[in-house]
């Protein structure tokens, strides 16, 4: 099997909000342009940077931790042990919300901009932005 495995990295980087139009910007670090604007912003965090080159993964294909050594995301990776690669993806935040039908927490990806959900518990149609 070599098929392209990946492991969510579980280090996120802080939740910033665009200097222009005070939108949420995308997750990550660099140069980043907001969804919502198109402005252009450059973030750089250098404890997120210290984190995810001390982050911690288990290899999926053997479960070996290692430690990722890399201070950017994705990062590919290999398996010192297994010799198996894989690649850590950036880690995607996720936001718990409640439905106003019916109450349920429902845990979603967060994104910046707004989405429209339906609720699959009691399919009432809602609007959330980030
Ligand atoms: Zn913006
Ligand atoms: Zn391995
Ligand atoms: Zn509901």
């Amino acid at each position: 099997m070599s098929e392209e495995s990946t492991v969510e990295s579980r280090v996120a980087p802080p939740a910033l909000s665009c200097p222009k139009c005070e939108g949420m910007l995308p997750s990550g670090l660099g140069d980043l342009q907001c969804t919502l604007c198109s402005a252009k912003v450059r973030i750089d965090h250098p404890i997120t940077r210290r984190k995810w080159k001390e982050e911690k993964v288990g290899c999926p294909e053997c479960g070996k931790v290692l430690i990722v050594g890399v201070d950017k995301r994705p990062a590919h990776l290999k398996c010192a042990s297994c010799t198996h690669h894989f690649t850590l993806t950036p880690n995607t935040p996720k936001v718990e919300i409640t439905c106003p039908g019916c109450d349920r927490q429902l845990r979603m990806k967060r994104k910046p901009g707004a989405r429209r959900i339906d609720c699959p518990a009691c399919s009432t149609a809602f609007t959330v932005k980030f």
